[in-house]
């Protein structure tokens, strides 16, 4: 069954990306992230941002400080966590 994604875009209007050419955080390489992670690292919505993106499921770009290698592996870490607690409590 899909998920409904109920989207609640308030954060956006605090994001410190708001003024920044949207291609920075649409870099041609995940290495090349540097200038985008710099803007997230100061922006008070950066965990909606993550969040958002991980719901999303955004194949591209910076979101939330991570590249989409990171959010991968993010998602997946939680998911063994996740796993491990069910099995920890059965
Ligand atoms: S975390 Fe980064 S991409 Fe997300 S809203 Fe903030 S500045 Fe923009």
């Amino acid at each position: 069954m899909n998920q409904l994604l109920v989207i609640d875009q308030e954060w956006q209007d605090q994001a410190a990306c708001r003024q920044i050419p949207v291609e920075t955080f649409f870099p041609p390489a995940e290495q090349e992230a540097t200038d985008a992670k710099s803007v997230c690292l100061g922006c008070c919505v950066k965990n909606e941002c993550l969040e958002f993106a991980i719901q999303a499921g955004e194949r591209f770009g910076i979101w939330g400080g991570l590249t989409p290698q990171e959010r991968r592996s993010l998602v997946a870490r939680r998911r063994s966590r996740a796993a491990l607690l069910e099995t920890a409590t059965e």
